[in-house]
């Protein structure tokens, strides 16, 4: 057996070991997949697969509190439900997105200004 035989040899057994722990592995998760799959069909699994979109596509509230609202923080209440313009010196007027909470106190703190 030459060098390059022995090299052939030894990589084409790893190659196999590799190769059957991997269908090894996609053999022990095949029935968790079915499970997933069967349960997104479900109208539970429906709910909360559109209830994830939903979550996903929501625009988090972008206010900085110390800025905005220094003398309330409530702290943030969820998603972004609206947007207030905010001006600054450099880049003038910009949509803040925000969430409930934040809106309302800077609201209050413009008023109160
Ligand atoms: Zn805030
Ligand atoms: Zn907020």
């Amino acid at each position: 057996m030459t060098t390059d035989d022995a090299l052939r040899a030894t990589i084409h057994a790893a190659h196999t070991a590799t190769k059957t722990r991997v269908n090894a592995l996609f053999a022990a998760l095949r029935p968790a997949v079915t499970a997933i799959g069967q349960w997104a069909q479900t109208p539970e699994g429906q709910a909360a697969i559109a209830q994830m979109r939903r979550d996903r596509d929501r625009e988090p509230c972008a206010c900085i509190c110390s800025i905005t609202h220094p003398s309330t923080t409530p702290g943030h209440d969820g998603p972004a439900t609206r947007t207030l313009n905010r001006t600054t010196e450099t880049l003038g007027r910009v949509p803040i997105p925000m969430c409930q909470a934040c809106a309302h106190a800077a609201l209050a703190a413009q008023e109160a200004q």
